[in-house]
């Protein structure tokens, strides 16, 4: 099931079952017998059971394994409750820590979606049902935290912490300037648009993607290696792919509003998803969840860049164009 896909440095897929991302990839990147772990897997005995098979297989002691986790969401951070032992470090960054210790996190999201037009009745479902609510990590683990060019030298290789918020608040990268090698977790992916949502007051969650994507683009990478999906070598071109998607995204959201004065909720049933349901009522709650963060991030920029505005009646949130 592992792979040594670069000298030292192994590979293997976590499945996620019942969720559209099908597996995570996990690496672990060997010195000895010290190891580094990037990204483990949602707590679920499903992720457990493959991980448990993997690091058998590569030899991995846990308790000389420290772990590098990209970002906040439950199937890269999850695991680690299961896996870290007392003498392990865990490296995150400092934006998403907080929004881990936030304690008034989900009811924030709640408030937001009821403001955007979710009904009440789904919000509650949603949030309980949500991944990050119940395959996060089983306890509350120390977490080392670390900035934009702090490193991380493991078997040679030179791990260099690059800030990429936008996907989450506080998304991190590495990147090995020697071997040119850039760990990706979900801020550029290849087959697959990472998700950019926004469930919070305050922030504009695609204006940081489309920075952290000008950020990464002049990087010297000969090779990506993502959170999920296939090994990548053309970073730059993926990059303006994924710039381009949103463009066309924020024209639909604009003709949309074309339309009138809507709340978000009302924008992503009329928005274009890949999914297989003819109408928006026959979308599963979850992925309704998704497209309304996604379409609110959207109308968020459009605001921030002068193009829609927002005004409050009856406590919802309206977005039209402005003209
Ligand atoms: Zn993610």
């Amino acid at each position: 099931m592992a792979e040594e896909i670069l000298p030292n440095i192994f590979r293997a897929e976590i499945p996620l079952p019942q969720n559209p991302l099908k597996a995570i990839n996990s690496y672990v990147i060997k010195e000895g017998d010290r190891f580094l772990m990037i990204d483990t897997g949602m707590n679920r005995p499903e992720c457990l059971q493959a991980m448990e098979a993997y690091i058998k297989e590569i030899g991995v002691d846990l308790k000389k394994t420290d772990f590098f986790i990209t970002h906040l969401h439950a199937d890269h951070l999850g695991l680690v409750s299961e896996l870290a032992q007392p003498s392990s470090k865990i490296y995150f960054n400092h934006p998403d820590s907080e929004v881990i210790h936030a304690p008034h996190h989900w009811e924030e999201m709640a408030d937001v979606a009821r403001m955007n037009g979710f009904p009440e009745s789904d919000i509650l479902t949603a949030i309980s049902r949500h991944p990050g609510k119940r395959y996060h990590a089983s306890r509350p683990v120390e977490l080392t935290l670390l900035r934009e060019g702090d490193r991380i030298e493991i078997a040679g290789y030179i791990l260099v912490c690059v800030e990429t918020p936008g996907h989450t608040r506080g998304h991190m990268c590495l990147y090995e300037p020697n071997k040119k090698l850039f760990f990706s977790g979900d801020h550029i992916l290849e087959s697959i648009t990472p998700n950019i949502s926004l469930w919070s007051e305050g922030e504009d969650p695609l204006r940081d993607y489309l920075q952290s994507l000008d950020k990464v683009s002049p990087y010297d990478v000969a090779q990506v290696l993502p959170g999920h999906r296939q090994l990548f070598t053309h970073h730059r071109r993926r990059i303006e792919e994924l710039k381009k998607h949103h463009e066309i995204r924020n024209e639909e959201i604009l003709s949309i509003l074309q339309r009138g004065k809507q709340t978000a909720y009302k924008v992503a049933s009329q928005m274009t998803w890949d999914i297989t349901c003819e109408r928006w009522e026959e979308f599963p709650l979850p992925q309704q969840w998704f497209a309304g963060g996604e379409a609110l991030a959207h109308l968020q920029y459009l605001q921030g860049t002068g193009r829609a505005k927002r005004e409050f009646q009856n406590g919802k949130a309206l977005f039209s164009l402005r003209e």
